[in-house]
């Protein structure tokens, strides 16, 4: 799968990553959109208080529910369309 990867503060790169595996209790989603806020250029530019890297980046998203892992019902299902933010 692509990710935009930052490499190091400054540089960001479109790559190939590995499919994460899904532990229970997390869901896959394919990324449809994605919105870049003022964290993100606060990661980008290395003055993020927390943020460490190699990173793929992107909190902000709206996707299509690809995989789901989990032990209990959830309230969405596989090609559900979903929005969510995350830090
Ligand atoms: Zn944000």
């Amino acid at each position: 799968m692509k990710a935009a990867m930052l490499e190091n503060w400054g540089q960001l790169i479109v790559k190939e990553i590995p499919k994460p595996e899904l532990q229970n209790g997390e869901a896959l989603i394919k990324v449809l959109y994605a919105g870049v806020c003022g964290s993100d250029v606060t990661v980008y530019d290395g003055k993020h208080p927390t943020a460490t890297v190699p990173v793929v980046v992107g909190h902000e998203i709206i996707g299509i529910v690809e995989e789901i892992c989990s032990d209990k019902p959830v309230d969405f299902k596989i090609n559900d369309r979903v929005k969510l933010s995350y830090s």
